[in-house]
């Protein structure tokens, strides 16, 4: 198991294995994020919110939400919305430790334009 948590500690997430890749993506909201994204699905990260909640943000077609720590500001995950038939959610590997990450093959995503991987 690998535990991430966002810098005041309200949010931990908790996930049974490391992705072999993970994504940073230029497009419009990601790039503000800085996040780098692990592709997990509903059922395998466990989520515990504290006290200080989270808050969402959902832009454009409204297909995804954002979750960020209601106390320090982290963004934590994403999760897909009721329109989209996905159980992707995508977890922040910048709230896990170094060492965890440190051997995750990371893969650039031209979201801002092409919507391809940039390394095929
Ligand atoms: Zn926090």
């Amino acid at each position: 198991m690998y535990t991430g948590q966002c810098h005041c500690g309200n949010v931990r997430l908790t996930i049974p294995r490391l992705t072999e890749t993970a994504t940073r993506c230029n497009c419009s909201i990601c790039r503000r994020y800085s996040t780098l994204w692990g592709y997990l699905t509903e059922s395998e990260v466990d989520i515990s919110v504290g006290q200080y909640g989270t808050q969402q943000y959902s832009h454009g077609d409204q297909c995804i939400d954002f979750h960020r720590c209601g106390h320090c500001g982290c963004v934590t995950h994403y999760s897909t919305t009721t329109k989209v038939e996905s159980d992707r959610l995508a977890v922040n590997y910048h709230l896990f430790s170094v060492q965890d990450i440190a051997s995750i093959r990371i893969r650039l995503f031209d979201g801002a334009d092409t919507w391809q991987f940039m390394d095929e």
